[in-house]
């Protein structure tokens, strides 16, 4: 993409852009940044691009010819007309909506006025557009020239080390992005919140969105009229606004003391005394479990995999979305394609998280996610040691059926398939 700039103060612009990841990407030959002086192109003895205001007042105009000389001077090396943008406090306020637009464009044209701006003929000749850096008046258009090529030089693929580095961030998608930390992981006694280093994606994926919404909603309001907000954001900004609101305050529960009373292979049992809101004491029985996920696998033809097995706590046979537990640490999503392989033998080309849901508040901190498994392709299912059990294939229909009728009596299973139902709406 090229930029040419037009303006009396080259140095100045030069100076700046030729730095740092701005300064790369022209040398990587990602962007070609051209500064023209319109005072090379004046039409007199005295190189005099500016004259004093008919109908008289303050200051001086830059006078038209040098400008258009100058454009016409780049337009004559390109077939296509270039794109032209004036940088003006009269123009539309640029923003990351802008920025990402005009990385559309193969050539931009930015002219940038000074002193009491630019003759009006020129401006109506050559320019497409005007953008203004704020609503406050600069002694040039340099400054506010400099911001554009940068927002939008960064968003053409390959300025800045991954794309996600900007489509994460403020604004791109119209929320602003959630803080920002790095080592040491304690700093003045301050720490880094725990969920960033618990290598947990899904957690920390919804701590990330969490915090955007906190903070749009604190500092920038007016974007969330305009953000594109999914029916999960909007149920987590309501949280965020109770919360606030300190509507929760009144039910907050505390640990006292917590003792172990057997800590086994899948679970450990806490017997725990809790100080209640009002300062009273009681006893918790808490079961910890590592949390769980469940994948539900759709193939092609709209058909759903399921296990048979035997659930000794029942003794009885159920049919459930194949599912697991987390290793400690372990990224759910990592631990669904496992499970989804070793029950049925089925690796999936794609993995979307559908959510995530408490397995029995009450008594345990189980959390299982669910995912939905697509792109299918078949192998050789390797259950683990002892695991006994059939793979069943059902249409998603006949499954949303079997959900309502309570036919189906295994919780992830009955969440799995109606989101999986919601999503495919
Ligand atoms: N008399 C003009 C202002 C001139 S300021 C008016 O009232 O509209 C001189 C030059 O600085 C302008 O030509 C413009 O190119 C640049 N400039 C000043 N403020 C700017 C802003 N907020 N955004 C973009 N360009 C600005």
């Amino acid at each position: 993409m090229r930029f040419d700039i037009l303006t009396l103060f080259p140095g100045m612009v030069q100076a700046v852009l030729g730095e740092s990841i701005i300064g790369r990407a022209q040398a990587s030959g990602l962007i070609e940044l051209n500064y023209i002086n319109i005072r090379d192109y004046a039409n007199n003895r005295h190189n005099r691009v500016d004259d004093y205001p008919y109908g008289g007042g303050a200051g001086m105009v830059m006078q038209p010819m040098p400008v258009y000389r100058a454009f016409e001077s780049i337009k004559n090396e390109t077939d296509a007309k270039p794109y032209v943008i004036y940088m003006s406090p009269q123009g539309k306020v640029f923003h990351q909506t802008d920025a990402v637009r005009l990385s559309k464009k193969d050539h931009i044209v930015l002219l940038c006025g000074h002193y009491e701006g630019v003759d009006e003929r020129v401006l109506e000749e050559i320019v497409d557009e005007e953008l203004s850096a704020g609503d406050y008046v600069l002694t040039g258009g340099e400054l506010p020239a400099m911001m554009v090529v940068d927002a939008v030089a960064r968003m053409i693929p390959g300025v800045l080390a991954s794309n996600e580095s900007f489509e994460n961030e403020s604004l791109y998608g119209g929320l602003l992005e959630h803080p920002q930390y790095t080592r040491p992981p304690d700093f003045l006694g301050k720490k880094v919140p725990e969920v960033l280093l618990s290598g947990h994606h899904v957690n920390i994926e919804a701590w990330k969105r969490k915090e955007s919404l906190k903070r749009t909603l604190s500092k920038r309001p007016d974007l969330l009229e305009t953000a594109e907000l999914s029916k999960g954001d909007k149920r987590m900004l309501d949280d965020i606004k109770s919360e606030m609101e300190g509507k929760h305050m009144s039910l907050i529960e505390k640990r006292k003391s917590s003792k172990t009373i057997y800590d086994g292979k899948i679970v450990r049992l806490e017997k725990d005394t809790a100080l209640l809101p009002d300062g009273r004491e009681a006893t918790r029985e808490v079961v910890r479990h590592p949390g769980g996920v469940g994948v539900v696998a759709l193939d092609e033809e709209g058909f759903v995999y399921l296990v048979r097995q035997f659930r000794y706590p029942f003794m009885k046979e159920t049919l459930e979305i194949p599912a697991g537990k987390l290793d400690k640490g372990e990224d759910p999503k990592e631990a669904g394609a496992r499970e989804l392989m070793e029950e049925t033998g089925l690796t999936a080309g794609n993995m979307e998280l559908l959510g995530s849901f408490y397995a029995s508040p009450g008594f345990c901190d189980e959390e299982i996610s669910v995912f939905l498994a697509t792109d299918l392709e078949k192998g050789e299912a390797t259950p683990d040691d002892g695991e006994f059990l059939t793979c069943e294939k059902f249409t998603l229909d006949r499954l949303t059926e079997m959900a309502a009728e309570g036919e189906l009596k295994d919780a992830k299973t009955v969440i799995g398939i109606l989101m999986t139902k919601n999503k495919l709406l």
